[in-house]
């Protein structure tokens, strides 16, 4: 029988009559003939809850209890989801992450898939059962139970999906598909029909909160269609799929905002071979996810070394500067956790002159000043005053007709 994954968020789960309607739509795929692999993410505003409760106990939480403590709201989801779909008449039964091998890394907090287990789910699929996995959730080799980093039940999904040979994944959450913004910023954002890999790669990791960036790395890399819907309405929402030429034709294909960023600047550190190694290799023992890096040569003896961090990590980044600091003979660190980066995505981009021009005009219509500028092939980001970030993404996706579904949008 075919499998098929269906993964819910938490504003789909957070009450028990919107179980219930998940629970419908579950049994709507068994008897179409699937047998069903559900991942569910914690309930509601759980994860944040629980978040806030460790906060108040300990400013820094060991990272290992966070994720002892975060993946419990996946745990209660599935077994919730287990007993609505048995109150129906259907056999179904809930697994944690841990139960089925879904192994990871030990970087507590944003550990890294390794292997999943599909025996386990693939024997209770054969029996006729329908399978809950909690989201976002794993276990390291000394069985340490670790999380994936927020969002990260899209990426159980898609690696359950890859891991049980199935192409169909479907991803149900609170809108209606992906926009070319997010419409909670840019109301009248148009849905897209379908979207790239690598477009929507770049759009997660720079800030699209609707789809978890290594869920797209596993459906790029296994050939997994991901279909991003409501969980409340039937139409069909957004195809993640390999690119297909009549992409090229639509120069901007969505528009983000990353507002949980921090900009670090070393001044005048030492011109010389070896040192930006360094820098990188001290952040990189500090587990510390680096973008966007920015080099400049002020002299034959000095340069200025600019990157991105996401502001969880700030704390950690200053530590490992500190170390290097004076090997480096850096004369000055400047932070900025005041800042949000803007960017515009599109394969289109390659083809298609102007994209930077209308971005920057834009932002200084709006009396958006722009800190730093940095490229992709597929994309431009801007590096802006936080309090400025959704008039400036409001500018932006008016700029380039985010409104309006691409084959009616100007060409250039
Ligand atoms: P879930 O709980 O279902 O995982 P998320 O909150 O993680 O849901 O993701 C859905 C939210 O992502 C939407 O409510 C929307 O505000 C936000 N979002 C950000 N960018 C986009 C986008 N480009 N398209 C659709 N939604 C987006
Ligand atoms: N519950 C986790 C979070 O809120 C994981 C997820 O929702 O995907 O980030
Ligand atoms: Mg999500």
């Amino acid at each position: 029988m075919a499998i098929i994954v269906q993964k819910f968020g938490g504003t789909s789960l957070a009450d028990a009559e919107k179980i219930r309607r998940a629970a419908e739509r579950v049994i709507k795929a068994v008897k179409s003939g699937f047998s069903v692999v559900v991942v569910a993410s914690a309930r509601g505003r759980q994860t944040d809850e629980l978040i806030a409760d460790a906060l108040e106990l300990n400013p820094n939480p060991p990272r290992r209890e966070m994720d002892q403590l975060l993946s419990t709201g996946e745990q209660q989801s599935v077994s919730l989801f287990a007993m609505a779909l048995d109150a129906a008449g259907y056999d179904a039964i809930s697994f944690t992450g841990g139960q089925i091998q879904m192994m990871t890394d030990s970087v507590h907090t944003k550990a890294r898939i390794k292997s999943i287990g599909a025996e386990r789910i693939q024997k209770q699929l054969d029996e006729g059962k329908i399978v809950l996995v909690a989201g976002f959730q794993g276990i390291d080799e000394n069985g340490n139970v670790t999380t994936l980093g927020r969002g990260g039940s899209d990426t159980t999904a898609v690696a359950l999906a890859a891991a049980l040979r199935t192409q169909e994944c479907e991803i149900y959450t609170d809108v209606d598909g992906i926009h070319t913004t997010d419409p909670r910023i840019f109301k009248n954002a148009a849905k897209m029909e379908q979207v790239s890999f690598d477009e929507m790669l770049e759009m997660a990791s720079l800030g699209a909160g609707v789809m978890h960036p290594r869920a797209i790395e596993f459906g790029k890399k296994y050939g997994i269609k991901i279909h991003v819907r409501s969980s409340i309405k039937e139409e069909d929402g957004t195809i993640i799929t390999h690119e297909v030429p009549q992409m090229e034709d639509i120069v901007v294909s969505g528009a983000t905002v990353q507002k949980n960023m921090a900009k670090i600047d070393l001044v005048n550190v030492d011109n010389k071979p070896g040192n930006a190694a360094k820098i990188f290799a001290s952040l990189a023992k500090a587990r510390v996810v680096v973008n966007d890096i920015m080099q400049t040569e002020v002299s034959g003896e000095k340069a200025n070394l600019s990157f991105l961090i996401g502001i969880s990590d700030l704390t950690a980044a200053k530590d490992a500067i500190e170390q290097i600091k004076s090997e480096i003979n850096c004369e000055g660190i400047f932070i900025r956790d005041d800042i949000a980066e803007i960017s515009v995505v599109g394969v289109g981009m390659r083809t298609h002159y102007g994209v930077a021009e209308r971005m920057f005009g834009a932002l200084a219509k709006a009396k958006v000043n722009i800190d730093s500028i940095t490229t992709s092939e597929i994309r431009i980001s801007c590096v802006v005053n936080k309090n400025q970030a959704d008039e400036a993404l409001r500018v932006v996706s008016t700029a380039f007709e985010l409104d309006k579904p691409a084959e009616q949008r100007a060409k250039s």
